[in-house]
């Protein structure tokens, strides 16, 4: 049996994992699909800040905070423990905000990010990339992205090296609970018994969650992403206009997301978000004209009320915790996420208030 049974592989399933992992614990992932990371965490856009990070509640603030800080160690420690590089590139990022400068500069100030205001002909300089850009934008130099197929890799490789079992194909039906207490879960390819269990399942976690006494409030928001071919340094950095924007990869690949849909459990891409995509992409830089869509998809964003997850030991349950609900901003969440269920679970001192994210906390 192990000490800690997490129910979900994506980037908060797999990062929990290491984060016990490296406290000692011995740890099993069962994951529903035949690979891990194959939903949300692998369809994401991999910027390290939620988008327009001012408009957020301090909660979201602090967590992102520390995936800013944790990012650059953890993706250097991947690479070099597994070869897989994540590339974490701190590409800077533009941001088109003129109603919101203030708010913008002074947000910065308090949580210590740098930021400036640019003209256009400062742009231009900073931007090799041939764009219209208007009078001014916000610049935040230090921000980075991973690309998520990869930091999700090298994180089942780590883990395998590591001892962590890993079960895919195991979709975990339904728990059996006596006197307060998670005694196993069923999945078809049997049960599975451990001291403390852990949801990390992303947009099912209601679902999933249903089966007991009180369970969170988290729906599936589907984002769908374009990807052009283009060429390396075509596109230095990453720019945020009215809730789309642009990811210039290492390889030169470049992303364009990502629609916000309420489409249920519904997975497909559509010829409307593509054409949508496309067309303002090219739009806003001309070079994407002659450069091929190598691949359109979508993904499930697990969305708990005003963004703000559930990290919580459940409050019936003594020994289920959930980590789940991350919505928009997952990716750039996780290692804050990933520390502050390891504190709540080996009873340490909490590096992060934990009080906003448990399951009654009140949300927006
Ligand atoms: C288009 C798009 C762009 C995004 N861009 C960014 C970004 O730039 N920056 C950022 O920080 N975030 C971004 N996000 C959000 C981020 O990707 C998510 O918040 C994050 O991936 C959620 O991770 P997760 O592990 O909770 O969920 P998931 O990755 O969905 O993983 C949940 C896992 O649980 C498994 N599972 C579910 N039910 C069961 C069960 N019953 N038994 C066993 N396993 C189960 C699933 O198969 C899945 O593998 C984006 C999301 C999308 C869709």
């Amino acid at each position: 049996m192990c000490d800690l049974l997490i129910i979900g592989g994506g980037i908060i399933g797999l990062l929990t994992a290491r984060e016990l992992t490296l406290a000692g614990a011995k740890v099993m992932v069962l994951e529903r699909n035949t690979a891990p990371a194959r939903e949300s965490s692998w369809a994401g856009g991999g910027i390290i800040s939620p988008l327009y990070p001012w408009r957020y509640p301090d909660s979201i603030a602090r967590l992102a905070r520390a995936g800013h800080d944790l990012y650059p160690e953890i993706c250097q420690q991947l690479h070099a423990d597994t070869g897989i590089d994540p590339q974490y590139t701190r590409s800077g990022i533009f941001i088109r905000a003129e109603e919101e400068q203030d708010q913008a500069l002074s947000w910065a100030v308090r949580w210590n990010y740098r930021i400036s205001l640019e003209s256009r002909s400062a742009i231009a300089r900073l931007e090799p990339a041939r764009f219209n850009p208007p009078e001014q934008l916000l610049w935040m130099p230090d921000i980075g992205q991973v690309r998520n197929p990869r930091l999700v890799k090298a994180l089942v490789q780590d883990l395998k090296n590591r001892g962590v079992l890993l079960h895919t194909s195991a979709p975990v039906m339904d728990f059996r609970h006596e006197a307060g207490r998670i005694r196993e879960v069923k999945t078809p390819a049997g049960s599975f018994q451990a001291d403390q269990f852990i949801l990390c399942t992303g947009a099912w976690t209601g679902e999933l969650a249903h089966k007991l006494p009180s369970s969170p409030d988290i729906r599936p928001v589907r984002g769908q992403m374009l990807l052009f071919k283009g060429q390396p340094g075509q596109i230095r950095h990453m720019m945020l206009e009215e809730n789309r924007y642009v990811i210039p990869r290492q390889d030169g690949r470049i992303l364009f997301g990502s629609t916000l849909e309420e489409a249920g459990f519904d997975q497909s891409t559509t010829p409307a978000a593509r054409q949508e995509l496309a067309q303002l992409a090219r739009q806003r830089f001309p070079l994407l004209k002659d450069c091929p869509i190598e691949k359109h998809w979508a993904g499930l964003r697990p969305a708990a009320p005003a963004g703000v997850p559930y990290i919580t030991g459940h409050p019936h349950i003594e020994n289920l915790y959930i980590n789940a609900g991350h919505y928009r901003n997952g990716v750039v969440l996780a290692p804050g996420s990933a520390r502050l269920v390891t504190d709540l679970l080996l009873g340490r001192k909490t590096r992060i208030d934990p009080t906003p994210y448990a399951l009654d906390a009140p949300r927006g």
